[in-house]
């Protein structure tokens, strides 16, 4: 197998394509378009259901488009006239949101079918889909330990997180036969938890990074110095940051030599009780701790082998988790002090 280096690929990178960002309203998208906008693409679509006022960015450079891209029609306007196809779209959110929309997360399959429909039509240069680590053999994720570290070979035998994962794993599957019979150029990233600035931090779909930002702001702005966690915190994790997540979607989506599916995260594993702590200590506060046994808390352990990406194109993620979820605290500070606005004190507090 030969090695991509990361010298050889961002050579190769060539900016002179147009690109259809489908769910380019949502968190990774609107920081992809951004990028690529920056790279001096010739043409950006962003595609997306939301209403416009609900993207979390919107360029001004890009073509933005709010459609349903489960509909056929819909996806073949977003394709035409693209070089380079990101599948980003698709319903989900974190624990809370998968564990209890199952059929919702199962219907975005109709998206990535009519994508791969209309690449193929079109006949697009690549096409990327958005796959998670919630693919995996829910077996082997039992196991609370740091050590728990995913390998590609590890989705099979089938048994993902029901719903959600399900449909992730089925579509996956689906470009690996589009590229087989029909030769679309697809390529997969399995990605373990993205976190950053401009993404959810609220409202029930939002994953632990960000929630956990947002409970420590919310103690600290309201003096209620308590937080609660879903489970017993000892659930492990890993997570990549947003400019990682990027940079490896760009390896792996112009590739020669690799087109199965790819594990993109980090392999900083922690535990949602240190993910507290780091957060804390970038607050600056201690709280109290209240441990919910109910709520949603997904597998118990989960990390990403990273072998095969460093074999394969020489780099992992390497933002050091500390460092992102310091930048993703300040930019959910900043969203969240203008609200207590009233308050000075807490404001005051908050800023420390
Ligand atoms: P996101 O929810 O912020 O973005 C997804 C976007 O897709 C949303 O803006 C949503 O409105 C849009 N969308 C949903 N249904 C649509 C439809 N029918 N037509 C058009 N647009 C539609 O999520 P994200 O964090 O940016 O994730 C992007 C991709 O990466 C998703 O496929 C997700 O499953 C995958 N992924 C993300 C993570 C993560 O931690 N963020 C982890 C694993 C996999």
């Amino acid at each position: 197998m030969a090695n991509e280096s990361d010298e050889s690929v961002n050579e190769s990178h060539n900016t002179n394509r147009s690109a259809a960002i489908c769910g380019g309203g949502g968190f990774i998208g609107g920081h992809l378009a951004g990028d690529l906008l920056d790279k001096g693409y010739r043409h950006v679509r962003c595609i997306d259901i939301k209403p416009l006022g609900e993207w979390y960015q919107v360029h001004g450079d890009a073509e933005n488009v709010v459609a349903d891209l489960n509909g056929k029609q819909a996806a073949f306007d977003a394709v035409k006239g693209c070089d380079v196809v990101y599948n980003l779209a698709c319903n989900m959110g974190g624990m809370g949101f998968i564990e209890n929309n199952k059929g919702l997360c199962m219907i975005s399959v109709l998206i990535n079918t009519h994508l791969l429909m209309a690449a193929r039509e079109y006949a697009v240069k690549r096409f990327f889909y958005a796959s998670s680590a919630c693919v995996y053999n829910a077996d082997k994720q039992k196991n609370k330990a740091l050590d728990v570290y995913l390998k590609e070979e590890d989705a099979y035998p089938a048994m993902p997180e029901d719903g959600y994962g399900w449909e992730k794993l089925f579509s996956e599957r689906m470009c690996r036969h589009f590229r087989e019979d029909f030769h679309v150029p697809t390529r997969v990233a399995r990605f373990h938890n993205v976190y950053g600035p401009h993404g959810t931090f609220e409202g029930g779909r939002e994953k632990a990074p960000a929630a956990i930002c947002r409970k420590v702001l919310e103690a600290k702005l309201t003096g209620k110095h308590e937080i609660e966690i879903w489970g017993d915190g000892l659930q492990t994790r890993s997570f990549m940051y947003i400019s990682d997540c990027l940079k490896g979607m760009y390896k792996i989506t112009d590739s020669n030599t690799w087109h199965d599916p790819i594990n993109l995260g980090s392999s900083e594993g922690v535990s949602i009780n240190q993910l507290v702590d780091i957060v804390e200590d970038i607050a600056g506060v201690k709280l109290k701790r209240r441990y919910n046994p109910d709520a949603p808390k997904g597998v118990n352990g989960r990390n990403s082998d990273n072998t095969l990406i460093k074999k394969v194109f020489g780099w992992e993620p390497n933002t050091r988790l500390r460092d992102g979820m310091e930048r993703t605290y300040r930019w959910i500070h900043d969203q969240l002090v203008p609200r207590y606005r009233g308050n000075s004190a807490a404001v005051v507090e908050a800023a420390h």
